[in-house]
């Protein structure tokens, strides 16, 4: 029985395992470092317990500390999630050894799956089919090579230690061979200590197709069927379905059940995942097999409706599988999209900060978004940059596609790069519409998936009225709550005398002028912009930092942040970041003009203590609010006279509202 479990591991995965022993009423420990004291798995788990600095090696890594731990405070058993520690057999050996359940599979299979040439071997006499290629012991080149030769080009030269793409090496023609040998078992050599080489068959548009299984202490095994994992980047997958499109029934079961037999070769026990290469034959062939819960693994749980955490914990206690292949059904499509902090035009070199924005699709039965963070979390160098898992499920891959696009368009995240809009480009390809699924995916189609945005400036003023509305909003806010902001400032607004003011945006590095005239003061204010000569009638409302916009009738509503007055603006099909140009104290008076004739808050307008067009000294009050059961006077700035009132007394106005024109003009005449 498992009463207490304790998570070594951290993100979404931690959060994850935490959820369903919290539904199964199991006591859940989570373990962290110094950068991760505040994160979302700490506060999800009952306990919590610190473990080191924030490098993984001298936290996440720590295999002794995290069984001291757990001796402490009566843990039963400990989910290694993936990554760290999942596939370390000497771990999975020190937990037996304390009397603590692993939930994994035993240490024995582990070390087999180590090496892909052992691995191959075991494979081999299990019946398994693989690539053809070479796996012996004998290293030399001479030997190396004529199994090249005689199985034609092209091959590809693989690290039987490799892990990660690295020690990887695609060989054209014979001619290529020798400096190709040499360059990958450099690079092998370097990142694993060990130079000894694979040589396969270099399948030219394979599929990278891989099976699920769970098997029992009793000997029982099933497959929960197949995911598609071809479309990748640097040899790590980036959207992950379920089923693979176009996959026969006798492919499928074919499949399965060999991956059934190479589990069993290495009486393998709890989740398990056999890699396969499908080739455009139908054919397959056995790559490898990862000893873990997979990070793609909700796919699997949309289209089975089983819970795969579940079935572990349940194994994990000794227990036979919840249930028999005869049992298991596939209902319709899934997909996961990985979001990560990451910039695609940049190699996707990651990218860290603080997400200062972090707005998700809205999770029902046919969404669903597994995270680690929340808003104002940091992306830190020490860990996979990986925000979150974004799975659709539809009553077919059509359906589920759309749910997809859709959802990724109602994701918005700001302070970090990510690769949220590469996503909604991949899947939004003809080709990945159409299923022309290989793991040349994103390299075959590299110009379209990274082709230029449309013109920003074209983009730019297409979303200046909504930019406009929000500032405009964002001041009244600012000034109804006294906020300190850009604009507390009374010289951010640029009174120029007549029954309008000028707004300057400044977005991609262009200055963007907006005329504004207010048209209404009451629950939702309106005004009137002029952009480029063409008007437009907008309001709105800000909620919780999103804006309901209403533009020339039409309605929509964005998500926006606000970091120091640089504005970010987001719907399914905007981006915009901005920022307004704040007019200096007199800007655009050459006299020296500084008056402001803002409502300093929400309140109704007392009197007019003189005529439209009457003559003023400076310093005489001019017309009377009252706000919060005070009066404020607006008193003349200068000699002057006021040319236009915009509220009668009686009104209510909004904080922000312009009050009146004042001219110093005809006093000058005078
Ligand atoms: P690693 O363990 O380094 O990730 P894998 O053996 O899992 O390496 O292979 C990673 C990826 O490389 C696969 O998903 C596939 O895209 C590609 N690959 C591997 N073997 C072959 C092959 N024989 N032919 C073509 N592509 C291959």
């Amino acid at each position: 029985m498992i009463n207490k479990l304790l998570i070594a591991n951290r993100g979404e995965i931690a959060c994850r395992v935490i959820k369903t022993a919290n539904a199964q009423g199991i006591k859940t420990v989570a373990v962290y470092s110094d950068a991760d004291k505040n994160a979302l798995h700490v506060q999800m788990a009952d306990e919590a317990v610190y473990l080191g600095p924030s490098p993984s090696k001298e936290s996440y890594l720590r295999g002794d500390l995290i069984i001291e731990k757990s001796k402490e405070l009566g843990v039963d058993a400990i989910h290694p999630g993936y990554g760290f520690l999942s596939e370390n057999a000497e771990f999975a050996n020190l937990c037996a050894e304390n009397n603590i359940i692993f939930v994994g599979p035993p240490a024995s299979a582990i070390e087999a799956m180590g090496s892909k040439s052992a691995a191959k071997s075991i494979m081999e006499k299990a019946g398994v089919p693989l690539v053809p290629g070479y796996h012996g012991d004998e290293q030399s080149e001479a030997v190396l090579k004529a199994a090249a030769d005689e199985m034609g080009y092209p091959v590809l030269l693989k690290a039987a230690a490799g892990g990660g793409g690295k020690g990887m090496r695609q060989v054209w023609s014979e001619k290529e061979f020798s400096q190709a040998l040499n360059a990958a078992k450099r690079e092998s050599m370097a990142s694993f200590g060990d130079d000894h080489m694979l040589v396969e068959k270099y399948l030219t548009r394979p599929r990278h197709v891989e099976i699920q299984v769970f098997c029992d202490p009793h000997g029982d095994g099933v497959y929960l069927f197949e995911r598609d994992c071809s479309v990748q980047r640097r040899h790590q997958k980036i959207i992950e379905e379920a089923p693979a499109p176009n996959m026969s029934q006798s492919v499928r079961e074919k499949m399965g059940e060999a991956a059934i037999l190479a589990a069993k070769a290495i009486n393998y026990v709890g989740a398990g995942t056999v890699e396969f290469l499908l080739d455009e034959d139908d054919s397959f062939y056995f790559m490898e097999m990862n000893t873990r819960l997979q990070v793609e693994h909700p796919v699997t749980e949309m289209i089975t409706r089983e819970d795969l955490v579940h079935w572990q914990l349940t194994i994990a206690e000794g227990k036979p599988l919840p249930k028999q292949q005869n049992e298991l059904t596939l209902t319709g499509h899934a997909f996961e999209a990985r979001i990560y902090a990451e910039d695609p035009g940049n190699e996707f070199l990651p990218s860290t900060g603080t997400l200062c924005l972090l707005r998700t699709p809205k999770e029902n039965n046919v969404v669903r978004v597994d995270t680690g963070v929340v808003e104002g979390d940091e992306v830190s160098v020490f860990y996979d940059p990986m925000i979150a898992k974004l799975v659709v499920w539809g009553e077919n891959r059509e359906i589920a596609l759309k749910r997809l696009i859709s959802a990724l368009g109602d994701y918005y995240i700001d302070g970090v790069s990510t690769n949220i809009d590469f996503l909604k480009r991949v899947a939004s390809h003809p080709a990945f519409v159409a299923a022309e699924l290989t793991t040349t995916f994103v390299e075959k189609h590299n110009d379209s998936l990274f082709a230029p945005v449309a013109s920003a400036s074209k983009d730019t003023h297409a979303n200046t009225p909504t930019m406009a509305l929000l500032s405009l909003l964002t001041r009244k806010v600012a000034l109804n709550n006294k906020t300190p902001s850009v604009w507390s400032t009374a010289g951010a607004w640029r009174s120029n005398g007549i029954h309008q003011e000028t707004l300057t945006l400044l977005c991609d590095q262009e200055e963007i002028g907006v005329e504004v005239k207010h048209l209404q003061y009451g629950n939702e204010p309106a005004w009137e912009l002029t952009v480029d000569n063409k008007s437009f009638k907008v309001s709105g409302k800000i909620i919780n930092n999103t804006l309901e916009a209403t533009i020339n009738g039409y309605k929509s509503t964005f998500s926006f942040s606000d970091n120091d007055g640089v504005f970010t603006l987001f719907n399914k099909d905007t981006h915009a970041k901005f920022s307004v140009v704040l007019a200096s104290l007199g800007d655009d008076n050459s006299d020296g003009d500084d008056a402001n004739f803002s409502a300093p808050m929400n309140g109704t307008i007392v009197a007019h203590l003189v005529e439209k067009g009457q003559q003023v000294k400076k310093g005489d009050p001019i017309l009377i609010m009252e706000a919060m059961k005070m009066e404020h006077s607006i008193i003349a700035p200068h000699d002057g006279s006021v040319e236009e009132f915009y509220f009668n007394p009686g009104e209510l106005v909004d904080g922000g509202a312009t009050l009146l024109a004042f001219s110093t003009k005809e006093a000058a005449e005078v």
